[in-house]
């Protein structure tokens, strides 16, 4: 069956890790035609606009999208493009595996645990205003309804990977109403999944928690900020933003993206590990159906991993991202 898929390279390395991912995708032998549009820096110079009304348009048409990391200019220029994506097509859930691979030089291994990131409102609502010239204001906007939305998301993908316990992170002892709202709403959808075991924890608490048993861990449930520090921190745990994949999931729309940034410190050196965007790939072949194609991928970069010759510097190698993607490609031919 052919899949209509919006790509977009992004910004800074997503030109080359997308690039990998997409090279892969399409040796696995899926039947993919590509609707490439452009984001961020490259849009806003070509249409005045980092987010083209017709890139979203592409995304609502074809439903999955494979998107790279778009750079967003700190304290001054466009917002960001992927809060406001995320935002346009109500793509509420990000989802972020987080797990160990052997051969991976790593603080942890044996790790398997999911971060499920509110992704719509927190702190991310982008409701800022000076109050004088000596102080400012960031609203911090949490609702029971995207709140009950998120926890329910996490219990049933619980469920459906047989994971057997959700983790609702907050800091509803300082932050009584907003964080307590998303703490009471974890309580509340945790008694329609008595099968799933629930228990909640402190951002600071979890924070130390992770970084010394993140084996302890399957379904973290955590609002958008928290989600967003405590995913880059959980990806230093299993080797480096290099091998954290990601998907921001709404009802019937999915965009699947790396955890990392741009990172314009290497960005057209080839030297990015793309695995990030390629298990991002992976993600998005298992939700359209692909699942053999998905495991043939995943089987191939198991095997390259215990191999360090055949790795990028990051994890311990010499090669590029482009002789990393082909030793890829032929260990699925093998
Ligand atoms: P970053 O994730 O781009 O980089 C952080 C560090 O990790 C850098 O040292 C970088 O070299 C390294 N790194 C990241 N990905 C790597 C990879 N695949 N292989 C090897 N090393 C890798 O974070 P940053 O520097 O804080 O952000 C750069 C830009 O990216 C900013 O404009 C930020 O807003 C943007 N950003 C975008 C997204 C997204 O589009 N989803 C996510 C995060 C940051």
């Amino acid at each position: 069956m052919m899949h209509n898929i919006t790509l977009i390279y992004g910004d800074g390395i997503g030109k080359e890790v997308i690039a990998s991912a997409k090279e892969i995708i399409d040796y696995s032998g899926a039947d993919i035609n590509w609707d490439i549009v452009e984001a961020g820096y490259s849009a806003q110079e070509r249409y005045g606009t980092p987010l083209p009304d017709h890139v979203t348009d592409s995304i609502k048409k074809n439903r999955i999208a494979l998107k790279g990391p778009v750079t967003t200019p700190i304290g001054k220029g466009f917002r960001s493009v992927n809060v406001a994506l995320r935002k346009q097509l109500n793509l509420f859930a990000n989802v972020r595996p987080i797990k160990s691979y052997d051969g991976v030089d790593s603080i942890h291994k044996n790790v398997d645990f999911v971060i499920v990131r509110e992704n719509t409102e927190d702190l991310y609502s982008g409701v800022e205003h000076m109050v004088g010239e000596d102080a400012a204001e960031s609203i911090k906007i949490i609702t029971r309804k995207a709140s009950e939305r998120i926890c329910r998301f996490a219990f049933n993908l619980a469920r459906k990977e047989n994971r057997k316990k959700v983790t609702l992170v907050h800091k509803a002892n300082i932050m009584k109403l907003s964080d307590g709202l998303f703490l009471n709403s974890g309580i509340k959808c945790s008694k329609e999944y008595e099968d799933i075991q629930f228990e909640d924890m402190i951002v600071d608490a979890m924070s130390m928690k992770l970084v010394q048993s993140p084996q302890d861990y399957s379904v973290i449930v955590a609002p958008n900020l928290y989600g967003d520090i405590l995913s880059d921190l959980s990806a230093g745990l299993i080797g480096g933003l290099g091998l954290a994949p990601g998907a921001n999931i709404g009802e019937n729309i999915a965009v699947f993206e790396p955890v990392h940034g741009s990172a314009p410190d290497i960005a057209g050196k080839n030297i990015a590990n793309p695995t990030s965007a390629i298990l991002s790939g992976i993600m998005l072949l298992k939700y359209i159906g692909e699942v053999n194609r998905a495991e043939t991928i995943e089987k191939a970069l198991k095997e390259i991993f215990k191999d360090k010759a055949k790795c990028t510097e990051d994890l311990g190698g010499s090669l590029g991202t482009r002789e990393f993607t082909q030793e890829i490609i032929n260990q699925m031919k093998g």
